[in-house]
């Protein structure tokens, strides 16, 4: 109306999302006066992870850092064990096993999924390989059945049975062939940091699902006492039996998380609906040639936690990041590959060793993503993608 536009708002790339009941479940911890660990909102959010995930047991953890930590732990790996990991994940994936004194074996991903590679774990397998750890990308399973078969036999050159494990950290509420992803390794990891899909600022969960980790897991997560068993009358003190650490969230994490909790189909349901939104928004540049979307393969059944992009090479990308940043659009990338960080180049990795994960790396945006982006911020993200290759 003959004023001058003013600048767009800004488009965040994440928002954490209230679910509504959170401060209600805080206040009736409150009131409970439990506010330390392993009450009833523990033992509620727990329950809901056994049921949604198929884990034969759940336990809440401070973080996803902490539960991969407990997962070393249990899968007993030390000095002179080798541990399979992505290089293309967060830097809690290596951590957990890196603290245990454990060489880390970095392998490649796949390029379509960007996960973890079958055939590059494989040819990495030797006698003193002790665990492979997973990533569920974007909440896309890996390929379990090929994964689980692998870890079962020891594959090509192992000494035997491989402990399988999960970092389900973007992976809650998605599936394998139908099966929750969380439910095939030995043990897996969830995440609720505030990007995540259900959220408590910070948490996470382990997944136990070889039942005879279970009693030693209660007691790590005890602080390496027997707590858990003396609570249930199963000894007759409670004193240090084990390796352990505090690994379990206060009442008021899970009061908070278990109103996500409750949520959990709306939650999803919103994060899909924005990324077919994209997918169908950006369909026409991908048909074109000027970018790709993601590729889910028939086994999966995602979660709608991420949605990326990949771009010719570094150059559009970041070009790209830049347009949309100075239209007010918040977009990222991740990870730097671990194997060529400073901790990764000081264990001997160079540059050229993963080539896929190099590549990919360089050419991936992450666009907006969460549960109250509104159709109108999307048409602002895909119009501007569109006004980068048109102009
Ligand atoms: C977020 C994340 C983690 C760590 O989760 P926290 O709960 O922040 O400790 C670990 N692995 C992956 C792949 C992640 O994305």
């Amino acid at each position: 109306m003959g004023l001058e536009p003013s600048a767009p708002a800004p488009i965040p790339f994440n928002k954490p999302f209230i679910a509504g009941k959170e401060l209600y479940n805080i206040s009736q911890a409150v009131l409970s006066g439990h506010l330390a660990g392993n009450g009833v909102f523990t033992k509620k959010c727990q329950a809901w992870l056994e049921t949604q995930t198929g884990c034969a047991k759940a336990l809440m953890t401070a973080s996803c850092t902490g539960a991969l930590e407990m997962a070393a732990i249990l899968s007993g790996v030390g000095p002179g064990d080798e541990v399979i990991i992505p290089s293309f994940t967060f830097v809690s994936t290596a951590n957990a096993f890196h603290l245990r004194g454990a060489k880390l074996v970095f392998a490649d991903i796949a390029p379509d999924t960007l996960n973890i590679d079958p055939a590059s774990v494989a040819e990495r397998i030797t006698p003193a390989t002790k665990a492979v750890c997973v990533v569920h990308y974007a909440g896309v399973g890996c390929e379990m059945d090929e994964f689980t078969a692998l870890c079962e036999t020891g594959g090509k050159g192992a000494r035997g049975r491989i402990t399988l494990i999960e970092d389900a950290a973007h992976a809650i509420c998605a599936y394998y062939n139908d099966k929750p992803l969380g439910s095939f390794g030995d043990l897996s990891a969830f995440s609720f940091h505030e990007t995540k899909n259900f959220i408590s600022g910070e948490g996470g969960a382990l997944g136990i699902n070889d039942p005879t980790l279970i009693e030693r897991a209660e007691i790590i997560w005890e602080k390496g006492t027997n707590r858990s068993q003396f609570f249930r009358g199963l000894t007759d003190k409670y004193t240090w039996v084990d390796t352990g650490s505090s690994f379990l969230p206060s009442e008021l994490i899970t009061a908070f998380l278990y109103a996500q909790f409750e949520q959990a189909g709306e939650i999803t349901r919103r994060r899909l609906a924005g990324w077919r939104y994209y997918q169908e928004g950006l369909r026409a540049l991908e048909k074109a040639g000027d970018l790709r979307l993601p590729f889910i393969p028939a086994h999966s059944r995602h979660n709608g936690h991420m949605f990326y992009i990949l771009l010719q090479d570094v150059s559009t990308r970041d070009a790209l990041m830049e347009h949309l940043r100075q239209r007010n659009i918040m977009a990222v990338f991740h990870y730097v590959p671990l194997h060529t960080s400073p901790m990764g180049l000081s264990m001997g990795y160079r540059e050229g060793m993963l080539p896929v994960t190099e590549d990919m790396s360089g050419r991936i945006l992450r666009l907006p993503l969460f549960y109250d982006l509104s159709a109108e911020d999307q048409d602002r993200v895909i119009g501007a993608i569109r006004g980068f290759f048109a102009g």
